[in-house]
Order: structure tokens, then sequence, then C-alpha cells
């Protein structure tokens, strides 16, 4: 990771399981930040961007949870630290400004109080650890009784006096900063008492009390009027510019994208589409979202009478489509597009700007820009839709039983001990409600297989029928000219028979299909011995396990095909056989 790298995100997957399915709302989405730089998340309603931001900062409410993926915060892999430093991270490193601010705050506490109890949380970030380390240091003295008692209980409490003053005058900083008037009054007033862009600023103000290296905006602007739209926008690039922090800036609003970001990355159903900087993005855009997104605003040197409208309505989240989750709503969808997900291709040569779009390649293709290899090595890399998402619900069991055994044994861990009825309660309820997420779970799994299975044994008898009516076709034509073959012409045609069916290895055999098997078991049997030492090396096994359980799947299947084909072409030969020789007055046996 190179050193300007704050942030990187690789193929995160995020999904909720709710009683009617599961919900894959982000679907490998990679980013990365640098230091000092402002990077937007664009995208309509539904696309996956909050859920993004979310995962990023690990804050999702269950049913959510993070099934794949990495998210690297400078040399830190976030997914599988302890709770305890991802609490340290969180809030002192990278912090979130929500978008509704008055339901973000407390409504019963002072604003003062919300301030003070971002630092009383974070006591050990560099900007309060010092005057902290005070108080520890005279406790320490105080216990150790190292002099006089009246004197290290009068310096305990002038420590703790200047701490409070400490936190008192950071938070009247702050306030200041964000440009709230009469900081020192507005410390004792409640949210209720300030105006929506008031309340906005002190959501700023709260996510810098610690000087983080990172903040993550999540429409910081949507429920504000455009003048203060404009205010919070300019003081948030300010204090970027003065701290050196890196921002992510999460929209709908293309408006706000242009003005503040350096690089955009344009969201549609979870994926990131087009990835690139501002004036890529605005200039030449290449996915045919980002073209829509951008027809459907307003431009000041374009007369248009009517705005246009993307056609149709956004993905069902349910129900993703098997290729590019853009392909109902595009005009220019193509047979590749309903089959295959399309993965990013560089549009500039140094890659800063990139496309997940079949018609741009193609394009690239027709202009000669690339060639057919390059080409078909691009759409090679494109995995198949469905088996996308068939690796994914392996890990979404497997987190959701940890999820489980976790709860259950803390539950048997407190369950003799001394502690009240309710509380034992509250654990045996978070226990069981693991328990139904890890069964609903499995239950997905189950039905995901069966859909799988369902998809093969359909393909299974349409080709069956492909076959038989390929079979009837010889009987007739052969019937058709049996009579006028001569028995030379009839022993060519019988070994030029061919049967055309789906692709089928006709050069697997039992054996093979035994050495497949005994990989995959094996790969079964080491995983189980195994004590694995992160979390993403066992999440890798398995994906491996997959790989070879599915490659087995694929030799039994091939097997089968290749003898029911050989019966078939038996069949047909001796009934082909049996008409040439009623047609020509012959007998079995007869030499001709
Ligand atoms: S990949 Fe195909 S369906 Fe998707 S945006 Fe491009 S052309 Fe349209």
């Amino acid at each position: 990771m190179s050193e300007k790298v704050l942030l990187q995100v690789k193929d995160l997957h995020t999904s909720f399981n709710v009683p009617s399915g599961e919900v894959r709302s982000v679907n490998g989405v990679s980013l990365t930040v640098n230091r000092g730089e402002v990077v937007g998340i664009v995208g309509e309603s539904g696309s996956g961007k909050s859920v993004t931001a979310y995962s990023i900062m690990q804050i999702l409410e269950k049913p959510g949870r993070v099934i794949g993926g990495s998210i690297r915060f400078e040399d830190k892999e976030m997914l599988n630290i302890p709770h305890k430093q991802l609490q340290k991270i969180r809030g002192q490193r990278m912090a979130i400004v929500f978008q509704d601010s008055m339901s973000s705050l407390n409504p019963v506490w002072t604003i003062g109080n919300q301030l003070r109890e971002v630092i009383k949380v974070h006591q050990n970030a560099p900007i309060v650890q010092a005057e902290y380390q005070k108080i520890t240091t005279a406790k320490k003295k105080l216990k150790n009784k190292e002099g006089d008692l009246k004197t290290l209980k009068a310096e305990l409490k002038k420590a703790r006096r200047n701490y409070k003053e400490f936190i008192d005058n950071r938070c009247l900083e702050m306030l200041q900063l964000v440009g709230i008037n009469e900081p020192e009054k507005r410390l004792k007033q409640y949210p209720y008492e300030f105006s929506g862009g008031m309340l906005q600023r002190i959501m700023i103000a709260m996510a810098l009390m610690c000087e983080p290296d990172l903040i993550i905006a999540d429409e910081p602007t949507t429920a504000l009027d455009v003048t203060i739209q404009a205010q919070i926008l300019e003081l948030l690039l300010s204090i970027q510019q003065k701290m050196k922090m890196g921002i992510i800036i999460i929209t709908h609003d293309l408006g706000v994208v242009a003005q503040v970001c350096d690089r955009v990355n344009v969201m549609y159903a979870g994926r990131i589409v087009e990835s690139g900087s501002v004036r890529d993005i605005f200039y030449n855009p290449q996915h045919e979202y980002t073209k829509g997104l951008l027809n459907s605003i307003p431009k000041l040197n374009v007369k248009v009478d009517r705005l246009e409208p993307i056609v149709g309505n956004p993905v069902d989240v349910f129900r993703l489509p098997n290729g590019c989750s853009f392909a109902p709503r595009c005009a220019s969808c193509m047979q590749v597009c309903l089959q295959r997900y399309p993965e990013h291709f560089p549009v500039t040569e140094d890659g800063t700007h990139t496309t997940a779009c079949f018609k741009y390649v193609k394009t690239m293709l027709e202009k000669k820009k690339i060639s057919e290899g390059e080409f078909q090595t691009y759409l090679n890399s494109c995995a198949e839709g469905n088996k996308a998402f068939k690796e994914i619900s392996r890990l979404d069991v497997y987190e959701a039983l940890l999820d489980y055994q976790k709860a259950k044994k803390v539950y048997s861990e407190v369950k003799n001990q001394d502690i009240s009825k309710e509380e034992k309660e509250i654990y045996k309820y978070r226990a069981a409600e693991q328990r139904q997420n890890y069964f609903r779970a499995k239950r997905d799994l189950a039905l995901a297989k069966k859909t799988y299975r369902d998809s093969k044994s359909e393909k299974l008898s349409i080709d069956k029928n492909d076959v038989r009516k390929k079979v009837h076709h010889h009987k007739v034509e052969v019937a058709a000219f049996a009579k006028g073959m001569s028995r030379v012409d009839f022993d060519a045609y019988l070994a030029d028979l061919i049967i055309c069916t789906s692709p089928v290895n006709a050069a697997i055999t039992k054996n093979d299909v035994m050495a497949y098997k005994k990989t995959f078991h094996e790969a079964v049997k080491k995983h189980w011995k195994k004590k694995y030492k992160t979390l993403s090396e066992k999440v890798e096994a398995l994906n491996d396990i997959d790989e070879l359980r599915y490659a087995y799947d694929r030799a039994v299947l091939d097997l089968k095909w290749k003898k029911y084909i050989e019966k078939k072409l038996v069949a047909t030969r001796t009934s082909l056989t049996k008409i040439y020789l009623k047609k020509n007055g012959l007998r079995k046996g007869d030499v001709v």
C-alpha cells in the first residue's frame, strides 16, 4: 500500500438476511482514498452508498453483515481486528457525519455534553492524551502514597479541573471552527434549539473533535436549503485543507460532486460501475448509467424542453439480475450483459478512469483499439452472475454460525453467575436471536443450492429434448434416403453420425471424476484438521473448497452426459441400420 493511501476497500460484500429473503446491498465495492483527497460516491437512493459507509465504519445494524472483502485503514485490516482496537480507530482516526442530524443527536442531552462525550470515549487520542495522562499520574502517586496526602489530593483535583477546562476549550474551539456564534451559550443548549444547518455544523464539529484522518460524510447537505448547503460544503473543504484529511462524500447530488470532489465513484445496485476524476465523469462518461444520470440534470449551455429521466425502476434488491444490474433499464443492453457481470475496464491509459460496461469494451474492439484476444480475455475475466452469488452464501452461513456460537458461549458463562434474572433473559434472548439468524442463513443456502440444482436439471432436460429431436431428425432423413443409399455410403453416414448437444467434455473418464472427488474430500479433511490463525485464512480455504466442489460437480455432470450421448448414439445406429435393411429388403447378417 502506497504511503499516500489512507483507506483501501477491496471487493466489499454486505448482505442483510431479512424474513423475506437476502438483500445483497453491497456487491464487490472497491475504492481508494488518499490523504488530503475528497472522494465522492454518487448514485440513486438504494444503490448501497450508505451501507458502504456503515460497512467501512463497521456500524451496521443487525441483520446487516459484511460477508466478504477487505477494508484496510493505513496498514490495518479493519475486518478482523479486535473490537477494542476498532473502537480506538472509530471516532478517533475515522469519523462519520450522518445525514439526519436531528435524529443522530440525543434530544435530552445538551450539545456541550454530547461534544464532551466524544473526548471522554477517546481519552487515548493524541489530542487529549497528554492532559489525561496528568490525571493518571496524579492518581498513581496518590495510590502509592508518594508524598504528603493532602498535596497529592490537591494535585489530582487540579489535574481533573485542567482536564475539564481543556475539554471545554476544545468544544468551544470546534464550535468556532464550524462557524457557530456565541459558542459558550450554545454549549448549554439542546438540539431542538438549533436550526437544521446549525445541527449539521455541530455534527461536523463532533466528527472533528479528535482530529480524524478520514471523515465519511453521508449526504451531509441533503436536508438543507441551497444556501446552507453551499456553506456546509465550503466549511468541509476549508477544514479538509487545513487538517489534510481524506473525505468520502456520499451523495445523490451531482452538483455537490462537481463542487467538492477530486475523484468520483458512480454506484448502482451495490456495485461501483464507473470511477474516475470529476473531469472524466462529467466530460467523458462511459457507463450507460452515468450518461443517464448526467442527462437527467439541467445544463447551463444546452436548452431543453424536458429533462430526460432514466427509464424504468431501480433494481429489485431481492432479485438482482444475473448479469449487469443496469441491464433491465439500459437501451444498449446486449446478450452478454444478461449473462455476466462486467468487470472494470480502463478508459485512460493510467487506469484512473475505469468503467464496468460491455458496450464500452465492444466499441473499443470495433474501433480496433483492442484486439479480439484482449476482448476475449476481458470477457473471460467477467464472472457468471450466479456463480458469484453462490460463493457468498457459503460464507454467510459460516459467519452466522460463529455469531451464534459466540452468543451461546456468553449465555452459558453468565447463566450461573450472580446477575439479575432480567439480565440473564437478555443474554438468552441474544443467543436465541443468533440461532434464528444462523438457521435462516442455512435455509437460504439450502434454497440457493436447490435453485442451482434446478437450473442444472433444467439445462439437462432441455438438452435431452434437443438430443431426442436430433435423433428423430436422423431417422427421418435416413428413412427418406435409405433405399437409394449404397452400403458404403450408409456406413460412412453412420461413422459421421454426430449428435450435437451442449458442450460436454468428451474426454472425461470415471477415473477423472474419482480424482476430482478425492481432491475435494482431501481439502475438506484438511480444513477440519487445520487451526486457522485468522478468519480471512479460513474463509479463503472455504472458498477453495467451494471451487473444488464445483469442479467435482461439473465432472460428474460431464460424465453423465457423455454416457447419455453414447447410449443415444448406439440406439440411433441400431434403429438406422434396421430402417436401411428393411428398405433394401435385406436381413441382418446379409452381405451386400
Ligand atoms: S454492460 Fe450492457 S447493460 Fe450494462 S450498462 Fe453496459 S451496455 Fe448497458
